[in-house]
């Protein structure tokens, strides 16, 4: 494979607008950086947020930018020091492969906390800028580029390139959240709230770690059906009925107390709201969706006197990747996860594909660059 001067990349030139087929330049690649032909890349609904250009105002998002975080691609070339991936393996060009975030390794959380995705250095895939060096760091394009910090993981063999690039954002970030959370233990129900990908990669880990039972508490149908399919023991439809029905219907379930564990990954501030009522005594909550800025009105006593365990998480780190992607490729039998994915969309496409998530027609779109 070789490395082109030139790729097409769907370049958002103004917030809100249609995006743009622009022809970018592929840079050489720095010693340890690597480019890749992307194979696919899925749509995360942050994709329709920057497009709507909801962090522009903090800095966060920068025009023109090629979006697109939740990439995988195939190597076309290797930096000079880019040998291996995170795993030691060696790295050939062809090879099918995600990547981590670029955090810069040197700051405070990258290295005494160990928390590399609260680096205050980070750079992220999909967010611009377009016009500077290295140009192609987002998805929506026929080529990107891998920058020197980032950590490589080879796709297992066997895993459609649409479903692993789905593993790079949603559920990296859950595995990162059960991590954090504690382990879900046998005896033990949990309720995860919102049924797009991340609440339904969710519900998928819970059941395959053995949970009790599993409740999905979302909308619309058609994905409270893939729930079902999933082997969710109950389904409750959030566009029938209450929050204060459905925690009557937690309590129902769990013998009065609640949920050992709930899963916030809804994104609304109601359903965080509706959360902290359905843990039981002692429970835990992990908030992985919340994206409302607004704030909400909390009583402190209820997490003493309560005694919750309350724990948020964002992103992954390279290992979260790694346990994503091996997660999808040991139980595919057993979840079709193929079922998240939408229509496949090309780059002139891009539109109708942002269109289709915005509408909630589409649970995952996926461009095929
Ligand atoms: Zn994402
Ligand atoms: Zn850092």
């Amino acid at each position: 494979m070789t490395r082109p001067a030139e790729t097409r990349a769907a370049v958002l030139v103004d917030y809100e607008k249609p995006l743009e087929v622009r022809s970018l330049p592929v840079p050489p690649p720095e010693p340890k950086a690597a480019i890749v032909k992307v194979e696919a890349t899925t749509m995360c609904g942050t994709d329709v947020h920057i497009w709507r250009g909801e962090y522009a105002a903090a800095g966060l998002s920068k025009l023109p930018l090629v979006p697109g975080h939740e990439i995988v691609g195939r190597i076309a070339e290797l930096g000079s020091e880019r040998t291996v991936d995170a795993l030691n393996r060696p790295l050939a060009e062809g090879d099918l492969v995600a990547w981590s975030y670029a955090w810069c390794g040197s700051c405070y959380w990258c290295t005494l906390a160990k928390q590399p995705t609260a680096c205050e250095n980070a750079r992220m895939y999909g967010w611009g800028p377009a016009d500077k060096a290295p140009y192609i760091t987002g998805g929506f394009a026929e080529y990107a580029y891998i920058m020197p910090p980032c950590s490589i993981v080879k796709v297992p063999e066997g895993l459609d390139p649409a479903v692993a690039a789905s593993a790079t954002c949603a559920f990296r970030t859950i595995i990162h959240g059960y991590e954090k959370i504690g382990r879900i233990e046998t005896h033990e129900t949990v309720v995860v709230q919102g049924s797009g990908p991340v609440g339904l990669y969710a519900l998928a880990f819970a059941i395959q770690s053995g949970a009790r039972q599993t409740i999905m508490i979302g909308a619309p149908e058609a994905r409270l059906d893939i729930a079902r399919r999933w082997g969710a023991d109950v389904v409750l439809d959030v566009q029938n009925g209450d929050p204060a029905t459905r925690r009557e219907q937690v309590l129902e379930l769990t013998d009065g107390r609640g949920a050992d564990l709930v899963v916030e990954c809804s994104g609304a501030n109601a359903a965080f709201v509706e959360g902290m009522d359905l843990v039981r005594r002692g429970g835990r909550y992990l908030i992985i969706g919340a994206s409302e800025p607004r704030p909400v009105e909390i009583r402190p006593t209820y997490f003493n006197l309560r005694q919750l365990t309350v724990a948020g998480t964002m992103s992954g780190d390279v290992s979260h990747y790694y346990r994503a992607l091996t997660f999808l490729r040991d139980h595919q039998d057993r979840f079709s996860f193929g079922d998240l994915l939408g229509s496949r969309y090309s780059l002139d496409q891009v539109g109708e594909a942002l269109d289709g998530m915005e509408s909630m027609r589409e649970i995952k779109p996926v461009i095929i660059p």
